[in-house]
């Protein structure tokens, strides 16, 4: 039996109909079925007499049908009533507005039992309750709906709890059995794991807390397990590559490249540095995330690792997000590396042909010996001559795809991957489990002097008024809007059209540029050089500038709408200030109605660890939407959760790393369900291949 494969509509009790409001919960299959849990439960098993029942609290109630009638009240609605009684001797009423047919449903002495608010008037009622006939030839010994733990499902219109409920319940008694057991019994020994029928059935139905708790962690530790799994094998394999360059290292010319800097490396630089130089001599093909706040200096770290391939003849690529980033980046490699006979190349799409062509050429001959670009470095047509080293800038703003696609131009590649994200440590296990970590914790002049404050939108006048003193100063501003174009539903005034305003009337006596995502890429970087060069006064700007912007003479941002972005990108926004000696402001503009909000805007204002703020997001946000839908290396988790999990996580993690390096292939026979999966699985996100 394959419920894999199997139709939903072989549960007992779905027919074509119900299969099509299944499909709308994503269910076609049994084992979807099977694997759509909970949310929640209610502990409705607690039976309470009728004259013990307490007012205003939901509570269970099982006993006999007494009467049942339907009458309307003088406005004409029709209610059904049923009147129930138990031992105590008591009576119970219970009522539905509307619904006169239910009267079918029940018979005189039927035993029920009902869950529900109870409400005294004269008499103790319950509007509308949950309830569940109890009949000898019952379709379920147990009752499913009411006198138990009774799961809350996730649900669609159209389908009810009632429904689902019973669906799941002959799904769980008809196929529990033929979900497939991946995890052998030493493992599962080892980690008191409970077997995936019982889990499967008690995730659903648990007859009490601990039953649920159990199937919940067998379950969440399936999930860790097969995601730490795979990424233990990427692990291993880039670990026993052999084929890798193992880079030479001559003091003599690392001193030529130290001196070409123009400033004394911070600690944090060096630790990385010398990271790097072990990884780069050794023959493994290295595989670094360097994590970093913006302005740590990580793009002098990429220049050590460029330089270092480069001297050992091979080529080095860099490739960045944006345009405006790759340019940034080309002058200043091209800086450093002018004087010591290095030639740095850029190639992105903007370029008119004739200049793109030669790029392309220098890259495939080999003159190019470092090359700078956006993603134009994966499309086909570029071809390295022999690339050793391949540096991915703001990893984050790629995806999966785009960053394997980069090392499918080479041979084993040396791969750094650079991020101002700074990731709280359960999550860096998660996402890059396979990867070295180097953390440059560290800003060159120091800590640096931003000051945060929140207004609300009625005091924009005073904004306005201290950008004005920052700019009559000669310094710069950055007013940051959420969106391009007004969006009544938003309620967020657009960039285009206060730039009009703040052209024309606010700062008319100043320069004001306009930069956005739409501009075209020439565009963009004549705007970014005319601000750099102080030709701008204030620049109106959507979240572009997030990304690697640097201009010290920037000391003021005002960011609307500020309740609408996430911590970590406020956090990289305000980044963009505080670049040169002068204190810098950021300002807050918020009317942030919710309590959350609220709470946000305050953690920022007083926080400016970057490693604290992301884990502050990832709490109130949860870890989608930290790292957006392009992160596509997230695991598919139903269940577990990165952070409330994080024990399961490290110990589904250390199990998996253990088994991959006692047995790297899954060869021995009680793994071969585990394999299966995992090729299953992973082939297509990962590439993933076993050894042997
Ligand atoms: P990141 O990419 O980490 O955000 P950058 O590499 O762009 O940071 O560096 C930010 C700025 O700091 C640049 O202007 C760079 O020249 C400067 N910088 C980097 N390292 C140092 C250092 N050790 N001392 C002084 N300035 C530095
Ligand atoms: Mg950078």
């Amino acid at each position: 039996m394959n419920i894999s494969t199997t139709s939903a509509q072989y549960i007992k009790g779905v027919g074509p109909d119900r299969l099509k409001l299944l499909k709308r919960l994503g269910i076609s299959t049994v084992q979807d079925c099977l694997l759509h849990f909970p949310r929640r439960y209610e502990d409705r098993s607690n039976l309470k007499p009728i004259s013990e029942l307490k007012e205003d609290e939901y509570q269970t109630v099982k006993g006999k049908v007494l009467s049942s009638s339907v009458f309307s009240t003088r406005r004409g609605r029709r209610i059904f009533q049923l009147a129930v009684g138990d031992d105590s001797g008591k009576k119970l009423y219970c009522l539905w507005f509307n619904q006169p047919y239910m009267k079918r449903y029940f018979t005189e002495g039927d035993t029920i039992i009902v869950y529900g608010k109870a409400q005294k008037t004269s008499r103790f009622q319950i509007i509308h309750p949950e309830y569940e006939i109890i009949r000898e030839d019952s379709p379920t010994e147990d009752p499913i709906h009411t006198g138990r733990i009774v799961p809350i499902y996730p649900l669609v219109s159209g389908v009810n709890q009632r429904t689902l409920r019973a669906i799941m319940k002959h799904g769980v008694q008809q196929y529990s059995r033929y979900v497939q057991e991946l995890m052998p019994t030493n493992i599962r020994a080892r980690h008191h794991l409970i077997d995936i029928h019982s889990a499967i059935k008690n995730i659903h139905f648990p007859i009490n807390d601990r039953q649920a708790s159990e199937a919940r962690r067998r379950i969440v530790f399936d999930e860790f397990f097969i995601h730490q799994l795979a990424l233990a094998i990427r692990r291993y394999k880039m670990k026993l590559a052999p084929e890798g360059r193992a880079h030479k290292i001559e003091a003599e010319s690392e001193d030529e490249f130290f001196k070409a800097l123009s400033f004394e490396l911070t600690n944090a630089q060096k630790k990385t540095i010398e990271e790097i130089r072990n990884d780069m001599a050794s023959q493994r093909a290295m595989h670094r995330l360097i994590q970093g706040e913006v302005g740590s200096g990580k793009t002098v770290i990429s220049a050590y690792g460029l330089f270092l391939t480069v001297s050992n003849n091979h080529q080095g690529a860099i490739m960045v997000p944006t345009e405006i980033l790759a340019k940034q980046h080309y002058i200043t490699l091209s800086n450093i590396f002018s004087e010591i006979g290095i030639r740095v190349v850029l190639l992105i799409n903007s370029m008119p042909k004739p200049e793109k062509d030669q790029a392309k050429e220098l890259t495939e001959s080999g003159e190019a010996d470092i090359i700078v670009g956006t993603h134009t470095l994966i499309q086909s047509g570029i071809a390295f001559k022999d690339l050793g080293l391949v540096v991915i800038d703001e990893q984050h703003k790629f995806g999966v795809q785009q960053r394997a696609l980069l090392k499918t131009k080479t041979q084993n590649p040396d791969i750094m991957v650079m991020t101002a994200t700074p990731i709280p440590r359960t999550m860096a296990m998660t996402l890059y489990g396979d990867m070295d970590i180097s953390v440059v914790d560290e800003l060159p002049q120091g800590k640096r002097d931003v000051q945060t404050l929140w207004l609300d939108s009625s005091e924009v006048d005073k904004d306005y008024a201290v950008v004005k003193i920052e700019l009559k100063e000669k310094r710069q501003a950055y007013i940051i809007y959420p969106v391009i174009d007004e969006s009544q539903a938003l309620r967020s005034e657009g960039a285009v059209k206060m730039y009009n305003k703040l052209k024309d009337e606010i700062f008319k006596e100043f320069e004001v540029g306009l930069i956005h995502g739409r501009l075209s890429d020439e565009e963009k970087t004549t705007i970014m050089k005319d601000f750099k060069k102080g030709k701008i006064d204030v620049l109106v700007a959507t979240t572009i500038v997030e990304v690697g912007i640097d201009v010290t003479n920037a000391s003021i941002m005002v960011i609307e709408n500020a309740q609408r972005f996430g911590l970590s990108q406020l956090h990289q926004l305000r980044g963009r200030i505080g670049r040169g000696k002068q204190r810098s402001y950021c300002i807050l503009v918020s009317d942030a109605q919710t309590e959350e909000a609220q709470q946000r805007l305050e953690a920022i204002s007083k926080m400016d660890d970057g490693f604290d703020i992301a884990q502050e997001d990832l709490n109130i946000r949860g870890p989608g939407e930290l790292f957006g839908k392009r992160q596509h290396g997230l695991p598919e988790l139903t269940l577990g959760n990165v952070i409330s999990d994080v024990e399961i996580l490290e110990e589904a993690r250390k199990e998996a790393f253990e088994l991959i390096s006692d047995d790297p292939s899954l060869s021995q026979d009680r793994y071969k369900a585990l394999k299966e999966k995992l090729t299953e699985t992973f082939k297509e996100k990962f590439h993933l291949g076993f050894v042997g």
